[in-house]
This record gives structure tokens, sequence and C-alpha cells, in this order.
């Protein structure tokens, strides 16, 4: 069950890992749409200012939210996006993505990086 708190949650996390990883201040924006089941999120890394879109809902299900665990390893695999050398896909993006998902559940997130890591 998504809390009421999450937003702000995922708002203050992510100003912190901006700082801690030397990255420029991104933004959130709810998605309230995916492409597809699998993909909870974008990351808009050369916008200005840059963005991640995170979806909070079941794909199709606007009224059924996503696990907290899922927002939170799409918000880690979405910033390890920004970090520098780790855009694309692959070893450098996933040890990123892995280090940021450390990083929440030492601050008391629950982080599901079996889904999209
Ligand atoms: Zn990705």
């Amino acid at each position: 069950m998504t809390s009421l708190t999450l937003w702000a949650d995922l708002t203050e996390m992510t100003a912190l890992i901006c700082t801690r990883w030397n990255l420029p201040t991104i933004t959130l924006e709810a998605w309230n749409r995916g492409k597809a089941p699998r993909c909870f999120g974008e990351a808009h890394v050369r916008e200005r200012p840059p963005k991640i879109r995170l979806r909070l809902h079941c794909y199709g299900r606007p009224r059924r939210p996503l696990a907290e665990s899922t927002i939170w390893a799409t918000l880690a695999h979405e910033l390890g996006h920004f970090v520098p050398g780790a855009f694309h896909h692959g070893p450098a993006h996933r040890e990123a993505t892995l280090a940021i998902a450390h990083w929440l559940r030492q601050n008391g997130k629950s982080v599901d990086t079996r889904l999209n890591i």
C-alpha cells in the first residue's frame, strides 16, 4: 500500500542522492501512463530541468498503487541513468543503481531490486 508521505519521501531522497552523487537537481513527475506493464519510469537526462517520471500505479489500473518497493527500485534505476558514465543500461548503470538502492535501504526504504535492475 502506498503511504500518504511517499511522494514527499521520494522528493527528499532524490534531493539527498543528487547531493551525495553530485548530480544535477532532478525534478520528479508522477507518470499517469506507462508504455508497457514492465516500464515503471523514465529518465529525462538531457532535458532542462532534468527529470524522472515515476509511475505510481499498476499499468492500466490507475486506482491500484504499485508496491512502494517497486517505486523505490524504479527511482534507483532512473537515478542510475544520471550518474556519469552510467547513462546506458549495462554494468556501469547496474553498479550505480545498486549503489543508490543500497543507500536507500540504509535510509530505511524497501527497494525491490529484483524487478528492473
Ligand atoms: Zn533504464
